[in-house]
C-alpha cells in the first residue's frame, strides 16, 4: 500500500491519530490549499465532509430546514442543485439565512453559475467543457475569479466525453482522468486555477485508479466520493470500502458519501469513515464486543443505549462496551471510560483506573455521568 508508513514522508503532510485509538498516522499527498468560503481544503487542512440537499432547491423554506440539519449534524459544506433560474433565485434567499458554505451545482447553463456566484455561494460545482462557447466559460471564470470562488471539476465515469468513451470502448481511468484535464486546460488557459476535482464511477476498482492517476499527474485537491453507491447500508459499506483505500493511500481532501436517503446518514458515514483511519477525531469512538454466550448482561442493548445517548457529543472520547471478563478489562482499561460487564452488573473503568461496580440496570446513566465529567474537567486533545 503506497505512503502508508510508520515514518512520515517529508515531502506529505502527515496528521495525527485519535489519542486513545493507536492507529498508524496516514501521511496525505500533498495537494495545493483553496478556500470554499471559510472551510479549507487540500494543503494539511483537515479532510472536509460535505453533503448534498435533496429538497427542491426552489422552496427554500423546505431546503433551509435541511441545511439546517445537516449543519447541527457535522456537516461543512452544503452542495444544491442549481437545475434553473428559480433555483438561483432561491440561493440568494438562503445565502444570508445560513453560515455553513454553500455550492452551486450547475450543468450546461452560464447563466445560472453567473446567478448562483452573484447570489454569494462560495462554490461552483461545474464542468467548463459542458458549458458551450467560450466567451461564456469566460464569463463564469471572470465573476469566479473575482469573488474568490473556487470551481469543482466532476468527472463521473457514467457521462464521459463521447470521443473518450468510443477510443477506449468504455469508461477507463485514463479517460476520467483525461477528461479532467481536458477541464483543467481550459480553467488553466484563463488563468484560474482555484480548482478542485472529483473522479467518480459506481465501480470502487475504476474510483480508486483514475484517482490514484490523477493524483501522480496533479495536485489540485481531489474530493472523493463513490458515485449512487446505494441505499444507506449497502451505500456505506461501499463507499467506505473506496474511500477507505484511497484514503489510506494518503489520496483525497474533501468528501462526500453518496447515499439514497436523508442526507444526515452521508454526513455520519463521511466522519466514521474519517475517524476509522484517525483522520479526523470529531464525536465519540465506540469499541463494543458483538456479545456472545459468555455475556451475563444485555451487551447490544446496552451499546445501542451507549451510542444513542453519545449521538451528539462531539469531543472525541474513546468509550468501550464490553460483555465479560474475557477481553472486557482490557478494552475498557484501554478506553477513555469503559464497561466491563460481569453477571448482572459492569465494572466501570476511566483511564486505565476502576471507579466502581454498577447494576447492569445503571450502568449507561452512571456511564454518561462520568462522561459529563470528563467532558467539564479534562483536557481533550485538538477537536478538528
Ligand atoms: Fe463474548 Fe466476552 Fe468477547 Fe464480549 S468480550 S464477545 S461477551 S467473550
Amino acid at each position: 500500500m503506497r505512503n502508508l508508513k510508520n515514518k512520515p514522508d517529508p515531502n506529505l503532510t502527515p496528521l495525527d491519530s485519535p489519542p486513545s485509538v493507536p492507529l498508524i498516522p496516514i501521511a496525505r499527498r500533498k495537494t495545493r490549499k483553496l478556500w470554499v468560503g471559510r472551510v479549507a481544503i487540500g494543503g494539511d487542512s483537515p479532510i472536509s465532509v460535505q453533503s448534498m440537499t435533496k429538497t427542491d432547491t426552489r422552496d427554500a423554506d423546505t431546503t433551509l430546514r435541511e441545511i439546517n440539519a445537516l449543519e447541527v449534524a457535522g456537516c461543512e459544506i452544503v452542495r444544491l442543485a442549481v437545475p434553473d433560474h428559480a433555483a438561483a433565485l432561491s440561493l440568494k434567499r438562503l445565502r444570508p439565512l445560513t453560515h455553513i458554505p454553500l455550492i452551486a451545482d450547475i450543468h450546461f447553463d452560464y447563466r445560472l453559475a453567473l446567478a448562483a456566484l452573484e447570489a454569494g455561494v462560495e462554490g461552483l460545482r461545474l464542468n467548463p467543457g459542458n458549458i458551450g462557447a467560450r466567451w461564456k466559460v469566460e464569463e463564469v471564470v471572470k465573476a469566479a475569479k473575482e469573488r474568490k470562488v473556487p470551481i469543482r471539476i466532476g468527472v463521473n465515469a457514467g457521462s464521459l466525453e463521447k470521443d473518450l468513451l468510443a477510443r477506449d470502448g468504455h469508461p477507463t481511468a485514463e479517460a476520467m482522468v483525461e477528461s479532467a484535464a481536458r477541464h483543467i486546460s481550459i480553467l488553466e488557459g484563463l488563468g484560474f486555477e482555484q480548482i478542485k476535482v472529483s473522479l467518480k464511477a459506481f465501480s470502487i476498482p475504476l474510483t480508486v485508479a483514475a484517482c490514484r492517476l490523477f493524483s501522480d499527474r496533479f495536485d489540485y485537491p481531489l474530493h472523493l466520493g463513490i458515485t449512487e453507491a446505494g441505499t444507506a447500508f449497502p451505500g456505506s459499506i461501499r463507499s467506505a470500502i473506496g474511500l477507505g483505500i484511497l484514503l489510506a493511500e494518503g489520496i483525497g481532501d474533501t468528501l462526500r458519501v453518496s447515499l439514497t436517503c436523508d442526507p444526515i446518514e452521508e454526513v455520519r458515514a463521511g466522519y466514521e469513515i474519517l475517524r476509522s483511519l484517525g483522520l479526523r477525531q470529531r464525536g465519540p469512538i465506540l469499541t463494543s464486543c458483538p456479545s456472545c454466550g459468555r455475556a451475563e448482561i444485555d451487551l447490544p442493548a446496552l451499546a445501542c443505549e451507549v451510542e444513542r445517548r453519545l449521538g451528539n457529543l462531539h469531543e472525541p472520547l474513546h468509550i468501550a462496551v464490553m460483555g465479560c471478563p474475557v477481553n472486557g478489562p482490557g478494552e475498557a482499561r484501554a478506553a477513555d471510560l469503559g464497561i466491563a460487564g460481569g453477571r448482572g452488573v459492569g465494572l466501570l473503568f476511566c483511564r486505565g483506573k476502576i471507579l466502581r461496580k454498577v447494576p447492569e440496570a445503571e450502568l449507561v446513566d452512571a456511564l454518561l455521568e462520568e462522561v459529563e465529567k470528563l467532558r467539564k474537567g479534562a483536557e481533550f486533545h485538538a477537536l478538528d
